[in-house]
């Protein structure tokens, strides 16, 4: 397998160099380079049915002489009528009279290419021919730059096959092939380039995938290994009762769950590093005032980080109720430098033992005392880096991350493979369903005269405009303009106001306090609304312009209403006729739930773009799909789990160790 490609029959030094620009230097490079498609030439079509615009194999005799014209100098086209016994058909080719020296008028040939049918006439354009059985193959083909044929790559890739054959180092482990029912790395190699039928190319392809997922749950879990030798102080007390008694409800089934496994990480020497998922209202700030109780009543210092100035005031507030006896600091951008003074003061002497806050939480200045957890609300609206800055400041503290974007769980075990994960699947008692109605800009009177109607029943309603440009001039104009023209049309008497995210944090905390009081009726706002805010007597939001939002966030949106036990309303306006316009707002009108939604959202962006700037650096999948591949990503998560549980060195498992080694030489020192 170590083999340079130089020694393989039929490679000089031109093609070895051509092999090079696609990176294979070696024989086992070669066989790692799987085909981009197959052509299926396994399958007979009658000359009759072969239809225009078809990619057929035919199985005909050649009638008639070839002949070759020249159109143009340098051009030549060369046409052989064949026949079978359903009709006639004419083989064309460009540029290739040599090709006529291989046909003979009268010999049955296979012919395997594209159908063009005109004029009642049919042809076949530029076919591959071959006699006997030979052609009838499922046919590999490569991604290839310029200079290389097809052809000569097949060849080349035969020759590989032949020197490995017998000596190909299987990678995946014996166990975890027969409990996943994996095939053998012999057997796929050779059908993954030439498979014998469709059924062993499945086979074959499936294994690749499998050791390409399996390779990144072990690579991710050595990661996380790695952490999980750093060391942080256990917590040793838990006051439980003091804490649930002063919810004025019943934690859910899945709040408690969750909030039993984050007790049994805090009460760990090693830090916790848990996820915790779950759809919007889900209750998950319960969950993390839950973990900042408990290091209060251990002694230490804990932060609760969000993005959002409003988010970390809201929650500001909410802690600030569970919590009267406990010293909470609220720490942003927006205070006054006397404040922040004084506030740093009080972090430092340890005094403040809950922060809450925005980015001003990591930046430089701010200096703990004997700080032990770190919440992240909300995490998809950090980087990566941000998370690891905070748990730096702190050494190595307990860390949760908390995040309402329903990402398919094995998605997410792949994206957060360094964190464990909790999910909040229940919604808590008395939550009805977000009914959702997708209409046309004609229909805006009536959808308006409707939100009057919920806000004459006391009921409070937000209006989400999106952002026109990326102005603070045009956002400003646009909520701006749209409140005017609302108020005056539709809201007589009642109080609509505007907020937008370039307003100060003063002003927008105002009117969200006169929002949350109910002196404000309705919210005119962008999309600073989507994260988090909870006010749950408003129960009716209506999004102009529909179209101009991804499914994820029409959701995130949406989810600002139904958080009370009232009938909730969410209309989505949209004058768009494209598809994908459709798709979207028919699966928001069908479904709330966030894990559905992702999925489509996934399905309809594709993974490219749905993950966009949060790339985490992941190795490149060269022959899996994680969206089309998801169950086997399951099997091989699971695998890699198993693996690691018996061997946490892959000491009995050389070739894999080599594998991972050569994959992630940057990340893991071992
Ligand atoms: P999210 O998961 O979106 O952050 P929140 O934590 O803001 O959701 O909770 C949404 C609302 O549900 C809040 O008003 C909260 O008080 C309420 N809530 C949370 N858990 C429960 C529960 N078990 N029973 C009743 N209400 C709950
Ligand atoms: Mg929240």
């Amino acid at each position: 397998m170590d083999r340079s490609i130089k020694e393989v029959r039929g490679i000089g030094e031109v093609r070895a160099r051509q092999l090079k620009a696609l990176g294979i230097e070696t024989v086992s490079d070669m066989l790692y380079f799987f085909p981009r498609r197959f052509e299926d030439r396994t399958r007979l079509t009658s000359i009759f049915e072969a239809c225009d615009g078809d990619t057929v194999s035919v199985s005909a005799v050649a009638t008639g002489a070839p002949q070759v014209s020249r159109p143009r100098k340098n051009f030549s086209i060369t046409r052989q009528s064949f026949a079978d016994e359903s009709g006639v058909i004419d083989a064309v080719w460009f540029n290739n009279p040599y090709i006529k020296n291989m046909i003979r008028t009268g010999e049955r040939y296979n012919l395997y290419g594209k159908i063009q049918a005109k004029y009642r006439k049919k042809e076949i354009l530029t076919p591959a021919v071959s006699r006997g059985n030979d052609g009838l193959e499922i046919v590999p083909v490569y991604h290839l730059g310029s200079s290389l044929t097809q052809n000569a790559l097949r060849q080349t890739v035969k020759e590989c096959l032949e020197i490995a054959r017998g000596h190909i180092p299987e990678t995946i482990p014996e166990f975890t092939r027969k409990k996943y029912n994996i095939a053998e790395i012999e057997f796929s190699m050779q059908n993954i380039h030439f498979p014998e039928d469709k059924k062993a190319f499945e086979i074959a392809r499936k294994r690749f995938v499998f050791e390409e997922f399996l390779e990144l749950g072990l690579g991710l879990g050595l990661m996380r290994s790695e952490k999980k030798t750093d060391k942080t102080d256990a917590f040793k007390v838990f006051d439980d009762e003091g804490f649930l008694h002063r919810l004025n409800y019943k934690p859910t089934g899945a709040q408690e769950r969750v909030m039993r496994e984050i007790k049994n990480d805090l009460a760990k020497n090693t830090p916790m590093q848990r996820l915790v998922q779950g759809d919007v209202g889900c209750g998950k700030t319960v969950v993390a005032a839950y973990a900042l109780y408990q290091a209060v009543k251990n002694g230490f210092q804990s932060v609760m980080m969000a993005p959002t100035e409003i988010l970390a005031s809201q929650h500001f507030e909410t802690l600030s109720a569970l919590f009267p006896d406990i010293y909470i600091i609220f720490l942003s951008g927006s205070l006054k430098a006397s404040e922040k003074r004084e506030a740093l003061e009080k972090i430092k002497s340890g005094e403040g033992k809950i922060i809450v806050g925005t980015h001003a939480l990591i930046q430089e200045g701010v200096e703990y005392n004997n700080l032990k957890l770190v919440i992240t609300d909300e995490q998809h609206r950090f980087g990566v880096r941000q998370r690891s800055a905070l748990s730096l400041k702190g050494g190595k503290p307990h860390t949760l991350v908390m995040s309402a974007t329903p990402i398919p769980r094995t998605l997410s075990l792949i994206l957060y493979g360094d964190l464990d994960i909790s999910i909040i699947d229940e919604l808590p008692p008395g939550r009805q369903k977000t009914d959702t109605f997708a209409i046309g800009s004609d229909k805006r009177d009536r959808a308006y005269g409707f939100v009057r109607k919920n806000l004459e029943q006391g009921m409070q309603a937000y209006v989400i405009c999106p952002m026109v440009e990326d102005s603070e001039a045009s956002e400003l104009h646009s909520v701006q303009k749209h409140r005017g023209e609302i108020a005056k049309k539709y809201f007589s008497g009642f109080n609509v106001e505007f907020i937008h995210g370039k307003m100060k944090p003063s002003e927008k905390d105002e009117i969200m306090r006169r929002f949350v009081s109910g002196e404000i009726h309705v919210l005119v706002s962008t999309t600073i609304i989507e994260v988090g805010v909870n006010v749950p007597s408003a129960n009716i939001m209506v999004i102009e312009n529909a179209e101009r939002f991804g499914l994820s966030q029409l959701h995130q949106l949406r989810g600002r209403v139904g958080r009370g036990t009232g009938k909730a309303y969410c209309i989505l306006i949209s004058d768009n006729r494209s598809d994908v316009t459709k798709e979207r707002l028919k699966t928001m009108s069908e479904t709330t739930d966030g894990f559905k939604i992702s999925e489509k959202d996934l399905k309809l962006r594709g993974p490219g773009d749905f993950f966009g700037t949060r790339q985490h650096g992941l190795p490149e999948l060269k022959i899996a799909n994680i969206f089309e591949d998801m169950p086997v990503l399951k099997d091989a998560i699971e695998a890699s789990k198993e693996i690691l549980a018996k061997d946490g060195e892959l000491t009995v498992f050389p070739s894999l160790k080599k594998r991972i080694q050569s994959l992630y030489k940057e990340e893991i020192s071992f």
